[in-house]
């Protein structure tokens, strides 16, 4: 799925074009889906493709929503060396936003944590939980 620049930006608020197109980052701490912890599924605010089930979703204390795993073949990855960090970026397989980062200090199973801006997703509960 591609959308032109000027369409993302007809699409977008100001912050998630922000975030989603220009790779930014929500400050900490204050992201809608940070201490949200319903049952559902968290999807892509771009395109709204599945990302992230809310099963795999932990207190990180990391100021943004972190998982521990990604919903297969959900997102993609790419090295990110920029502020002078090697960082692993995240984003949407389907529309190529930008999500987050991954990082190998997560929980078990998988020891990855997903660090996600709130602003770069939707959440969908579940209602049958
Ligand atoms: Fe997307």
């Amino acid at each position: 799925m591609k959308r032109t620049d000027s369409e993302w930006k007809r699409i977008l608020s100001q912050e998630e074009y922000r975030i989603l197109r220009e790779k930014g980052t929500e400050r900490a701490f204050t992201g809608e889906y940070d201490g949200h912890f319903e049952e559902g599924m968290y999807v892509c605010a771009g395109c709204g493709n599945d990302l992230f089930e809310s099963d795999t979703k932990y207190r990180s204390g990391c100021g943004w929503p972190a998982f521990y795993d990604a919903l297969p073949e959900s997102v993609e990855e790419t090295k990110d060396n920029n502020f002078g960090m090697k960082r692993i970026e995240i984003t949407c397989s389907k529309c190529e936003s930008h999500l987050g980062h991954v990082f190998n200090d997560g929980p078990d199973p998988t020891g990855l944590r997903y660090c996600i801006n709130s602003v770069s997703m939707d959440f969908k509960l579940d209602e049958k939980k």
